[in-house]
Protein backbone atom coordinates (compact mmCIF):
# COMPACT_ATOMS: atom_id res chain seq x y z
CA UNK A 1 0.00 0.00 0.00
CA UNK A 2 1.55 2.88 -0.94
CA UNK A 3 0.42 6.99 -0.99
CA UNK A 4 0.91 9.80 -3.18
CA UNK A 5 -0.20 13.71 -3.68
CA UNK A 6 -0.55 14.22 -0.08
CA UNK A 7 0.04 12.97 2.92
CA UNK A 8 -3.12 12.25 6.02
CA UNK A 9 -5.19 10.56 3.84
CA UNK A 10 -5.75 7.24 5.78
CA UNK A 11 -3.47 4.72 4.23
CA UNK A 12 -3.91 2.89 7.36
CA UNK A 13 -7.35 3.16 7.17
CA UNK A 14 -7.62 1.45 3.77
CA UNK A 15 -4.86 -1.19 4.82
CA UNK A 16 -6.68 -1.89 7.23
CA UNK A 17 -10.55 -2.09 5.65
CA UNK A 18 -8.53 -4.23 3.24
CA UNK A 19 -7.16 -6.91 5.93
CA UNK A 20 -11.02 -6.70 7.66
CA UNK A 21 -12.60 -7.60 4.19
CA UNK A 22 -10.28 -10.38 4.10
CA UNK A 23 -10.64 -11.77 7.37
CA UNK A 24 -14.33 -11.73 6.76
CA UNK A 25 -13.37 -13.55 4.32
CA UNK A 26 -11.90 -16.37 6.45
CA UNK A 27 -7.97 -15.49 5.38
CA UNK A 28 -5.18 -14.95 7.86
CA UNK A 29 -4.15 -11.37 7.70
CA UNK A 30 -1.46 -9.33 9.24
CA UNK A 31 -0.99 -5.35 8.63
CA UNK A 32 2.20 -3.65 8.75
CA UNK A 33 4.13 -0.64 8.78
CA UNK A 34 7.16 0.68 7.65
CA UNK A 35 7.99 4.07 8.65
CA UNK A 36 10.91 6.12 6.45
CA UNK A 37 12.03 8.26 9.73
CA UNK A 38 15.49 7.84 11.30
CA UNK A 39 13.98 7.19 14.97
CA UNK A 40 14.19 3.59 15.54
CA UNK A 41 10.90 3.82 16.79
CA UNK A 42 8.18 6.36 17.77
CA UNK A 43 8.46 6.51 21.57
CA UNK A 44 10.82 8.90 21.58
CA UNK A 45 8.83 11.54 19.65
CA UNK A 46 6.70 14.01 20.74
CA UNK A 47 2.76 13.73 19.78
CA UNK A 48 3.06 16.98 18.07
CA UNK A 49 5.11 14.97 15.47
CA UNK A 50 2.91 12.14 14.74
CA UNK A 51 0.37 11.79 17.26
CA UNK A 52 -0.09 8.92 19.41
CA UNK A 53 2.37 6.42 20.94
CA UNK A 54 0.67 3.21 20.53
CA UNK A 55 2.58 0.08 22.06
CA UNK A 56 1.98 -3.33 21.25
CA UNK A 57 1.31 -6.63 23.36
CA UNK A 58 5.40 -7.31 23.13
CA UNK A 59 6.18 -3.83 24.30
CA UNK A 60 6.90 -1.74 21.10
CA UNK A 61 6.05 1.28 20.62
CA UNK A 62 4.77 1.87 17.81
CA UNK A 63 2.91 4.10 15.16
CA UNK A 64 -0.93 5.27 15.72
CA UNK A 65 -1.68 2.97 12.47
CA UNK A 66 -1.30 0.05 14.35
CA UNK A 67 -3.75 1.00 16.75
CA UNK A 68 -6.14 1.18 13.52
CA UNK A 69 -4.81 -2.09 12.35
CA UNK A 70 -5.62 -3.88 15.80
CA UNK A 71 -9.54 -2.27 16.20
CA UNK A 72 -10.57 -3.02 12.78
CA UNK A 73 -8.90 -6.58 12.40
CA UNK A 74 -8.79 -7.89 15.92
CA UNK A 75 -5.27 -9.13 15.22
CA UNK A 76 -2.73 -8.34 17.83
CA UNK A 77 0.16 -7.02 16.27
CA UNK A 78 4.28 -7.22 17.46
CA UNK A 79 7.63 -5.16 16.80
CA UNK A 80 7.46 -6.95 13.39
CA UNK A 81 4.83 -5.19 12.58
CA UNK A 82 6.27 -1.56 12.72
CA UNK A 83 9.80 -0.89 11.16
CA UNK A 84 11.25 2.70 10.97
CA UNK A 85 14.33 3.41 8.38
CA UNK A 86 16.09 3.81 11.77
CA UNK A 87 16.08 0.02 12.84
CA UNK A 88 16.66 -0.89 9.15
CA UNK A 89 19.68 0.67 8.91
CA UNK A 90 20.52 -0.82 12.90
CA UNK A 91 20.25 -3.82 11.70
CA UNK A 92 22.55 -3.46 8.74
CA UNK A 93 25.13 -1.31 10.72
CA UNK A 94 24.75 -4.30 13.09
CA UNK A 95 25.68 -7.24 10.49
CA UNK A 96 28.41 -5.10 8.95
CA UNK A 97 30.10 -4.84 12.61
CA UNK A 98 29.67 -8.67 13.34
CA UNK A 99 31.31 -9.10 9.68
CA UNK A 100 28.44 -10.66 8.32
CA UNK A 101 29.09 -9.01 4.81
CA UNK A 102 31.99 -10.49 4.41
CA UNK A 103 34.14 -7.64 3.09
CA UNK A 104 31.42 -6.43 0.76
CA UNK A 105 30.63 -2.50 0.44
CA UNK A 106 27.94 -2.06 2.36
CA UNK A 107 25.32 0.28 0.60
CA UNK A 108 21.44 1.38 0.17
CA UNK A 109 20.81 -1.33 -2.79
CA UNK A 110 21.21 -4.44 -2.29
CA UNK A 111 22.07 -3.86 1.36
CA UNK A 112 19.40 -1.73 2.87
CA UNK A 113 16.80 -3.05 0.23
CA UNK A 114 17.84 -6.69 1.56
CA UNK A 115 16.48 -5.67 4.87
CA UNK A 116 13.37 -3.99 4.04
CA UNK A 117 12.42 -7.34 1.94
CA UNK A 118 13.35 -9.42 4.71
CA UNK A 119 11.01 -7.32 7.21
CA UNK A 120 7.98 -7.85 4.81
CA UNK A 121 8.83 -11.42 3.79
CA UNK A 122 9.64 -12.17 7.77
CA UNK A 123 5.67 -11.87 8.72
CA UNK A 124 4.68 -14.24 5.35
CA UNK A 125 7.13 -16.82 6.46
CA UNK A 126 5.75 -17.26 9.97
CA UNK A 127 3.26 -19.31 8.30
CA UNK A 128 0.54 -17.58 9.92
CA UNK A 129 -1.06 -15.49 7.36
CA UNK A 130 -2.41 -16.11 4.08
CA UNK A 131 -1.65 -11.96 3.19
CA UNK A 132 0.16 -9.45 4.83
CA UNK A 133 -0.68 -5.90 4.00
CA UNK A 134 2.52 -3.57 3.97
CA UNK A 135 2.00 -0.09 4.57
CA UNK A 136 5.14 2.29 3.13
CA UNK A 137 4.81 5.81 5.03
CA UNK A 138 4.98 8.78 3.53
CA UNK A 139 4.27 10.20 0.15
CA UNK A 140 5.80 8.77 -3.23
CA UNK A 141 8.53 11.11 -3.88
CA UNK A 142 9.93 11.67 -0.58
CA UNK A 143 13.42 11.32 -0.76
CA UNK A 144 13.15 8.80 2.21
CA UNK A 145 10.89 6.36 0.99
CA UNK A 146 12.65 5.25 -2.26
CA UNK A 147 14.69 2.90 -0.56
CA UNK A 148 11.43 1.64 0.50
CA UNK A 149 9.84 1.61 -2.99
CA UNK A 150 12.79 0.07 -4.74
CA UNK A 151 12.15 -3.10 -2.12
CA UNK A 152 8.62 -3.14 -3.62
CA UNK A 153 9.51 -3.06 -6.95
CA UNK A 154 11.69 -6.48 -6.24
CA UNK A 155 9.07 -7.68 -4.54
CA UNK A 156 6.67 -7.48 -6.92
CA UNK A 157 9.04 -8.80 -10.18
CA UNK A 158 10.26 -11.72 -7.11
CA UNK A 159 6.20 -12.47 -6.10
CA UNK A 160 4.36 -12.12 -9.37
CA UNK A 161 0.84 -12.03 -8.59
CA UNK A 162 1.89 -12.88 -5.26
CA UNK A 163 2.13 -9.18 -4.81
CA UNK A 164 0.27 -6.83 -5.33
CA UNK A 165 0.15 -2.85 -5.06
CA UNK A 166 -2.56 -0.92 -4.53
CA UNK A 167 -1.68 3.26 -4.62
CA UNK A 168 -3.92 5.67 -2.90
CA UNK A 169 -4.04 8.90 -3.78
CA UNK A 170 -5.95 12.57 -3.38
CA UNK A 171 -8.40 13.65 -6.10
CA UNK A 172 -9.17 17.65 -5.34
CA UNK A 173 -12.09 19.64 -5.52
CA UNK A 174 -11.44 22.69 -7.12
CA UNK A 175 -14.20 25.02 -5.63
CA UNK A 176 -14.00 28.40 -8.27
CA UNK A 177 -13.69 25.58 -11.32
CA UNK A 178 -16.34 23.79 -9.95
CA UNK A 179 -14.22 20.70 -10.66
CA UNK A 180 -12.48 17.20 -9.20
CA UNK A 181 -9.00 17.49 -10.98
CA UNK A 182 -7.48 14.04 -11.10
CA UNK A 183 -4.37 15.12 -12.79
CA UNK A 184 -2.16 15.04 -9.14
CA UNK A 185 -3.40 11.45 -9.34
CA UNK A 186 -1.75 11.19 -12.87
CA UNK A 187 1.60 12.57 -11.69
CA UNK A 188 1.64 10.74 -8.71
CA UNK A 189 1.36 7.25 -10.64
CA UNK A 190 4.08 8.43 -13.08
CA UNK A 191 6.42 8.92 -10.43
CA UNK A 192 5.46 5.30 -9.02
CA UNK A 193 6.10 4.08 -12.72
CA UNK A 194 9.55 6.06 -12.61
CA UNK A 195 10.92 4.05 -9.92
CA UNK A 196 9.60 0.79 -11.94
CA UNK A 197 6.39 0.01 -10.19
CA UNK A 198 3.21 -0.11 -11.87
CA UNK A 199 0.34 0.37 -9.25
CA UNK A 200 -2.54 -2.81 -9.51
CA UNK A 201 -4.84 -1.07 -8.05
CA UNK A 202 -6.26 2.78 -7.25
CA UNK A 203 -7.51 4.29 -4.30
CA UNK A 204 -8.81 7.92 -4.74
CA UNK A 205 -9.55 9.88 -1.91
CA UNK A 206 -11.87 11.89 -2.38
CA UNK A 207 -14.33 14.46 -0.73
CA UNK A 208 -17.07 14.48 -3.44
CA UNK A 209 -18.18 11.27 -5.57
CA UNK A 210 -15.98 10.76 -9.04
CA UNK A 211 -18.59 10.20 -12.16
CA UNK A 212 -17.40 7.08 -13.80
CA UNK A 213 -16.19 8.83 -16.92
CA UNK A 214 -12.99 10.09 -14.13
CA UNK A 215 -12.75 6.76 -13.62
CA UNK A 216 -11.90 5.70 -16.90
CA UNK A 217 -10.06 8.55 -17.56
CA UNK A 218 -7.68 7.84 -14.55
CA UNK A 219 -7.52 3.89 -15.47
CA UNK A 220 -6.17 4.84 -19.05
CA UNK A 221 -3.98 7.31 -18.37
CA UNK A 222 -2.23 5.39 -15.25
CA UNK A 223 -2.50 1.65 -16.92
CA UNK A 224 -5.08 0.84 -14.39
CA UNK A 225 -7.99 -1.82 -15.13
CA UNK A 226 -11.20 0.66 -15.23
CA UNK A 227 -12.53 -1.83 -12.61
CA UNK A 228 -9.65 -1.46 -10.26
CA UNK A 229 -9.78 2.13 -10.02
CA UNK A 230 -11.72 2.53 -6.64
CA UNK A 231 -12.68 5.85 -4.89
CA UNK A 232 -13.02 6.19 -1.47
CA UNK A 233 -14.96 9.46 -0.93
CA UNK A 234 -15.43 11.09 2.83
CA UNK A 235 -17.99 8.62 4.73
CA UNK A 236 -19.33 9.74 8.50
CA UNK A 237 -16.96 7.76 10.53
CA UNK A 238 -13.65 5.40 9.58
CA UNK A 239 -15.17 1.93 10.66
CA UNK A 240 -17.64 2.60 6.94
CA UNK A 241 -14.71 2.34 5.10
CA UNK A 242 -14.52 -1.68 5.16
CA UNK A 243 -18.19 -1.70 3.23
CA UNK A 244 -17.58 1.22 1.35
CA UNK A 245 -15.02 -1.04 -0.57
CA UNK A 246 -16.34 -4.08 -0.23
CA UNK A 247 -19.11 -2.27 -2.40
CA UNK A 248 -15.99 -1.22 -5.26
CA UNK A 249 -15.06 -4.61 -4.56
CA UNK A 250 -11.86 -4.21 -3.81
CA UNK A 251 -11.73 -7.85 -1.98
CA UNK A 252 -12.38 -9.04 -4.68
CA UNK A 253 -10.05 -7.13 -6.84
CA UNK A 254 -7.14 -8.25 -4.86
CA UNK A 255 -8.28 -12.06 -4.72
CA UNK A 256 -8.47 -11.97 -8.45
CA UNK A 257 -5.48 -10.08 -8.86
CA UNK A 258 -3.24 -12.84 -6.57
CA UNK A 259 -5.08 -15.67 -8.26
CA UNK A 260 -6.53 -16.49 -4.43
CA UNK A 261 -9.29 -18.62 -4.93
CA UNK A 262 -12.27 -17.50 -3.28
CA UNK A 263 -16.30 -18.06 -2.95
CA UNK A 264 -19.24 -15.73 -1.66
CA UNK A 265 -19.13 -13.25 0.43
CA UNK A 266 -16.92 -11.83 3.23
CA UNK A 267 -19.12 -12.19 6.49
CA UNK A 268 -19.51 -8.70 8.12
CA UNK A 269 -22.53 -9.71 10.00
CA UNK A 270 -20.93 -8.31 13.80
CA UNK A 271 -19.30 -5.32 11.65
CA UNK A 272 -22.32 -4.31 10.44
CA UNK A 273 -23.78 -4.76 13.99
CA UNK A 274 -21.60 -2.49 15.75
CA UNK A 275 -22.32 -0.02 12.42
CA UNK A 276 -25.71 0.08 12.85
CA UNK A 277 -25.56 0.61 16.25
CA UNK A 278 -23.21 3.53 15.50
CA UNK A 279 -25.33 4.90 12.84
CA UNK A 280 -28.58 4.88 14.55
CA UNK A 281 -27.69 6.02 18.14
CA UNK A 282 -29.40 9.32 18.80
CA UNK A 283 -28.53 10.35 22.42
CA UNK A 284 -25.25 11.70 23.47
CA UNK A 285 -23.19 11.29 26.26
CA UNK A 286 -20.76 14.34 27.01
CA UNK A 287 -16.80 13.14 28.08
CA UNK A 288 -14.38 15.33 29.46
CA UNK A 289 -10.95 14.38 28.31
CA UNK A 290 -7.98 16.35 30.28
CA UNK A 291 -4.55 16.47 29.16
CA UNK A 292 -2.57 18.85 27.91
CA UNK A 293 -2.33 17.91 24.05
CA UNK A 294 -5.83 18.79 23.67
CA UNK A 295 -5.73 21.10 19.71
CA UNK A 296 -4.07 17.59 18.22
CA UNK A 297 -6.33 15.33 16.46
CA UNK A 298 -4.51 12.20 16.78
CA UNK A 299 -2.68 12.73 20.02
CA UNK A 300 -5.64 10.57 21.82
CA UNK A 301 -6.60 8.36 19.13
CA UNK A 302 -6.94 5.00 21.47
CA UNK A 303 -8.63 6.71 24.23
CA UNK A 304 -11.05 8.23 21.42
CA UNK A 305 -11.53 5.21 19.52
CA UNK A 306 -12.13 3.23 22.60
CA UNK A 307 -14.97 6.02 23.85
CA UNK A 308 -16.77 5.85 20.49
CA UNK A 309 -17.11 2.22 20.28
CA UNK A 310 -18.33 2.03 23.96
CA UNK A 311 -20.37 4.49 23.75
CA UNK A 312 -21.81 2.84 20.54
CA UNK A 313 -22.54 -0.73 22.23
CA UNK A 314 -24.68 1.70 24.83
CA UNK A 315 -26.34 3.08 22.16
CA UNK A 316 -24.80 6.45 22.36
CA UNK A 317 -23.08 8.84 20.68
CA UNK A 318 -20.09 10.29 22.48
CA UNK A 319 -19.13 13.42 22.62
CA UNK A 320 -15.72 14.40 23.65
CA UNK A 321 -15.10 17.71 25.04
CA UNK A 322 -11.12 18.61 25.25
CA UNK A 323 -10.28 19.94 28.15
CA UNK A 324 -6.94 21.98 28.31
CA UNK A 325 -5.25 20.76 31.70
CA UNK A 326 -2.22 24.22 31.23
CA UNK A 327 -6.01 25.98 31.28
CA UNK A 328 -7.68 23.91 34.24
CA UNK A 329 -7.86 25.87 37.36
CA UNK A 330 -9.91 25.98 40.66
CA UNK A 331 -11.88 28.80 39.28
CA UNK A 332 -12.65 27.41 36.14
CA UNK A 333 -13.19 23.68 36.71
CA UNK A 334 -16.67 23.70 37.74
CA UNK A 335 -17.34 25.50 34.71
CA UNK A 336 -15.60 23.63 32.00
CA UNK A 337 -16.42 20.38 33.92
CA UNK A 338 -19.84 20.40 35.12
CA UNK A 339 -21.55 20.08 32.58
CA UNK A 340 -19.84 16.53 31.87
CA UNK A 341 -21.66 13.04 32.18
CA UNK A 342 -17.74 10.84 32.64
CA UNK A 343 -14.13 12.60 32.86
CA UNK A 344 -11.20 11.15 31.59
CA UNK A 345 -8.02 12.19 32.71
CA UNK A 346 -5.08 11.39 29.93
CA UNK A 347 -1.91 9.84 30.26
CA UNK A 348 0.74 12.13 30.04
CA UNK A 349 4.86 13.13 30.27
CA UNK A 350 7.00 15.96 32.45
CA UNK A 351 5.53 18.37 34.18
CA UNK A 352 3.61 20.87 31.66
CA UNK A 353 -0.44 20.72 32.59
CA UNK A 354 0.20 18.24 35.64
CA UNK A 355 -1.53 21.25 37.91
CA UNK A 356 -5.06 21.06 36.18
CA UNK A 357 -5.18 17.01 36.16
CA UNK A 358 -4.49 17.15 39.97
CA UNK A 359 -7.26 20.16 40.09
CA UNK A 360 -9.86 17.52 37.33
CA UNK A 361 -8.99 14.82 40.04
CA UNK A 362 -10.18 16.44 42.77
CA UNK A 363 -13.26 18.08 41.44
CA UNK A 364 -14.67 15.21 40.15
CA UNK A 365 -14.06 12.78 43.21
CA UNK A 366 -15.51 15.90 45.39
CA UNK A 367 -18.65 15.92 42.82
CA UNK A 368 -18.75 11.90 41.98
CA UNK A 369 -18.34 12.43 38.48
CA UNK A 370 -17.79 9.13 37.10
CA UNK A 371 -13.74 9.66 36.08
CA UNK A 372 -11.35 7.48 34.69
CA UNK A 373 -7.65 8.10 35.07
CA UNK A 374 -5.40 6.53 32.61
CA UNK A 375 -1.42 5.92 33.05
CA UNK A 376 -0.36 9.36 33.74
CA UNK A 377 -3.90 10.15 34.71
CA UNK A 378 -3.74 7.70 37.31
CA UNK A 379 -1.14 8.71 39.20
CA UNK A 380 -2.81 12.26 39.49
CA UNK A 381 -5.44 10.58 41.19
CA UNK A 382 -3.02 9.17 43.64
CA UNK A 383 -1.28 12.22 44.19
CA UNK A 384 -4.20 14.34 44.84
CA UNK A 385 -5.63 11.90 46.94
CA UNK A 386 -2.43 12.23 48.99
CA UNK A 387 -2.55 15.98 49.26
CA UNK A 388 -6.15 16.57 49.99
CA UNK A 389 -7.21 13.21 51.53
CA UNK A 390 -4.57 11.70 53.75
CA UNK A 391 -3.16 15.45 54.40
CA UNK A 392 0.25 15.13 52.43
CA UNK A 393 0.19 18.61 50.99
CA UNK A 394 3.71 18.38 49.35
CA UNK A 395 2.51 14.23 47.59
CA UNK A 396 3.94 13.83 44.32
CA UNK A 397 5.71 11.70 41.84
CA UNK A 398 9.11 12.02 41.63
CA UNK A 399 9.20 12.73 37.89
CA UNK A 400 7.85 15.60 38.51
CA UNK A 401 9.30 16.72 41.99
CA UNK A 402 12.71 14.35 42.39
CA UNK A 403 12.83 15.55 45.90
CA UNK A 404 9.34 15.41 47.32
CA UNK A 405 9.07 14.21 50.74
CA UNK A 406 6.40 12.28 49.83
CA UNK A 407 6.99 10.30 47.02
CA UNK A 408 3.60 8.78 46.97
CA UNK A 409 4.56 7.59 42.99
CA UNK A 410 7.96 6.98 42.35
CA UNK A 411 10.68 5.05 40.31
CA UNK A 412 10.74 1.75 40.32
CA UNK A 413 14.73 0.49 41.79
CA UNK A 414 15.50 -0.95 38.15
CA UNK A 415 14.45 2.00 36.61
CA UNK A 416 17.25 4.63 38.78
CA UNK A 417 19.91 3.39 36.81
CA UNK A 418 18.09 3.83 33.12
CA UNK A 419 19.65 6.87 31.59
CA UNK A 420 18.38 6.37 27.81
CA UNK A 421 14.94 7.05 26.58
CA UNK A 422 14.09 4.95 24.09
CA UNK A 423 12.14 1.83 24.52
CA UNK A 424 13.24 1.80 28.39
CA UNK A 425 9.92 2.15 29.79
CA UNK A 426 8.00 -0.79 31.67
CA UNK A 427 6.72 -1.24 28.09
CA UNK A 428 4.10 -3.97 26.86
CA UNK A 429 1.33 -6.46 28.49
CA UNK A 430 2.07 -7.24 31.94
CA UNK A 431 -0.49 -9.92 34.12
CA UNK A 432 -2.91 -8.22 36.58
CA UNK A 433 -4.43 -10.00 39.48
CA UNK A 434 -7.91 -8.13 40.36
CA UNK A 435 -9.55 -7.70 44.02
CA UNK A 436 -12.64 -9.93 44.35
CA UNK A 437 -15.77 -7.54 44.62
CA UNK A 438 -14.46 -4.79 43.39
CA UNK A 439 -15.59 -2.48 40.51
CA UNK A 440 -13.04 -3.23 38.21
CA UNK A 441 -13.53 -6.87 38.78
CA UNK A 442 -16.82 -7.11 38.15
CA UNK A 443 -16.72 -4.92 34.98
CA UNK A 444 -13.89 -7.56 33.55
CA UNK A 445 -16.19 -10.28 34.90
CA UNK A 446 -12.72 -11.61 35.83
CA UNK A 447 -9.72 -11.41 38.17
CA UNK A 448 -7.09 -12.15 35.94
CA UNK A 449 -6.09 -10.22 33.08
CA UNK A 450 -3.25 -8.96 31.29
CA UNK A 451 -3.02 -5.18 30.34
CA UNK A 452 -0.34 -3.22 28.23
CA UNK A 453 2.00 -0.69 30.15
CA UNK A 454 3.80 2.78 28.93
CA UNK A 455 5.74 4.29 31.98
CA UNK A 456 8.50 4.21 34.49
CA UNK A 457 7.23 5.85 37.50
CA UNK A 458 4.50 3.75 39.99
CA UNK A 459 2.68 3.51 42.58
CA UNK A 460 4.68 3.63 46.07
CA UNK A 461 3.68 0.52 48.23
CA UNK A 462 5.03 2.32 51.19
CA UNK A 463 1.93 4.29 50.91
CA UNK A 464 -0.80 1.77 50.25
CA UNK A 465 -2.24 1.16 53.86
CA UNK A 466 -2.49 4.85 54.12
CA UNK A 467 -4.32 4.49 51.11
CA UNK A 468 -6.32 1.40 52.05
CA UNK A 469 -7.34 2.75 55.07
CA UNK A 470 -8.64 6.61 53.57
CA UNK A 471 -10.69 4.72 50.95
CA UNK A 472 -8.90 4.50 47.87
CA UNK A 473 -8.06 0.98 47.21
CA UNK A 474 -5.63 -0.85 45.32
CA UNK A 475 -7.49 -3.26 43.76
CA UNK A 476 -5.55 -4.53 40.97
CA UNK A 477 -1.97 -5.78 41.50
CA UNK A 478 0.95 -7.80 39.25
CA UNK A 479 1.29 -10.91 40.28
CA UNK A 480 5.39 -11.32 40.53
CA UNK A 481 6.17 -7.82 41.34
CA UNK A 482 3.01 -6.18 43.22
CA UNK A 483 3.24 -3.13 41.57
CA UNK A 484 -0.13 -1.64 41.88
CA UNK A 485 -1.54 -1.23 38.67
CA UNK A 486 -5.98 -0.08 39.65
CA UNK A 487 -6.85 2.53 42.09
CA UNK A 488 -10.21 3.03 43.12
CA UNK A 489 -12.61 4.94 45.35
CA UNK A 490 -15.58 2.16 45.95
CA UNK A 491 -17.77 4.48 47.55
CA UNK A 492 -17.84 6.79 44.40
CA UNK A 493 -20.08 6.43 41.33
CA UNK A 494 -16.90 5.74 39.58
CA UNK A 495 -13.65 6.55 40.40
CA UNK A 496 -10.74 4.12 39.01
CA UNK A 497 -7.56 4.83 37.64
CA UNK A 498 -5.01 2.06 35.76
CA UNK A 499 -1.57 2.29 35.31
CA UNK A 500 -1.73 0.63 32.40
CA UNK A 501 -3.78 1.74 28.99
CA UNK A 502 -7.05 -0.70 28.70
CA UNK A 503 -7.34 2.00 25.20
CA UNK A 504 -4.80 -0.07 23.26
CA UNK A 505 -6.92 -3.35 23.19
CA UNK A 506 -10.22 -2.22 22.40
CA UNK A 507 -10.98 -3.06 19.48
CA UNK A 508 -14.92 -2.61 17.24
CA UNK A 509 -15.57 -6.18 17.67
CA UNK A 510 -13.99 -6.41 21.01
CA UNK A 511 -14.67 -3.21 22.92
CA UNK A 512 -12.90 -2.39 25.95
CA UNK A 513 -14.31 -3.70 29.21
CA UNK A 514 -13.27 -1.03 31.39
CA UNK A 515 -14.56 1.46 28.84
CA UNK A 516 -18.04 -0.29 28.54
CA UNK A 517 -18.41 0.14 32.27
CA UNK A 518 -16.95 3.28 32.37
CA UNK A 519 -19.32 4.66 29.63
CA UNK A 520 -22.56 2.83 31.57
CA UNK A 521 -21.72 4.72 34.51
CA UNK A 522 -21.07 8.32 32.80
CA UNK A 523 -24.30 7.39 30.47
CA UNK A 524 -26.47 6.89 34.05
CA UNK A 525 -24.93 9.77 35.40
CA UNK A 526 -26.59 11.91 33.00
CA UNK A 527 -30.31 11.94 34.17
CA UNK A 528 -32.63 14.62 34.14
CA UNK A 529 -32.09 17.04 36.35
CA UNK A 530 -27.98 17.25 35.13
CA UNK A 531 -29.80 18.39 31.48
CA UNK A 532 -31.54 20.89 33.16
CA UNK A 533 -28.16 22.79 34.77
N1 LIG B 1 4.85 10.00 33.03
C1 LIG B 1 4.33 8.86 33.70
C2 LIG B 1 5.36 7.75 33.86
O1 LIG B 1 6.32 7.71 33.13
C3 LIG B 1 3.07 8.33 33.03
C4 LIG B 1 3.28 7.87 31.63
C5 LIG B 1 1.99 7.74 30.86
O2 LIG B 1 0.98 8.35 31.17
N2 LIG B 1 2.00 6.96 29.80
O3 LIG B 1 5.21 6.91 34.70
Amino acid sequence: MTGGVVSSLGKGIISASVARLLLSRGFNVTLQKFDPYINIDPGTLNPYEHGECYVTVDGHEADLDLGHYERFTNVQTTRANNVTTGRIYQSVIDKERRGDYLGKTVQIVPHITDEIKLNVKHLGETGDYDFVITEIGGTVGDIESLPFLEAVRQLKWELGNRCVVVHLTYVPYIKAAGELKTKPTQHSVKQLQQVGIQPDVLVLRTERELSEAMCRKVAQFCNVSVNAVTQSVDVPSIYEVPLMMHRQHLDQIILEKTATPFTGEPDLSKWNLFLNKLRNATEVVNIGLVGKYVELQDAYKSIDESMLQAAAYHDHKVKIHYVSSERLNDNNVSQLLSGMDGVVIAPGFGQRGTEGKFVAARWCREHDMPTFGICFGMQCMVIEFARNVLGLELANSTEMDPSTPHNVIDLMEEQKSITAMGGTMRLGAYACHLTEGSRVAHAYGTLDIEERHRHRFEFNNLFREAFEEAGMRCVGENPASHLVEVVEIPDKKWYIGTQYHPEYSSTVLNPHPLFMDFMAAAIANKGPLKNEQ
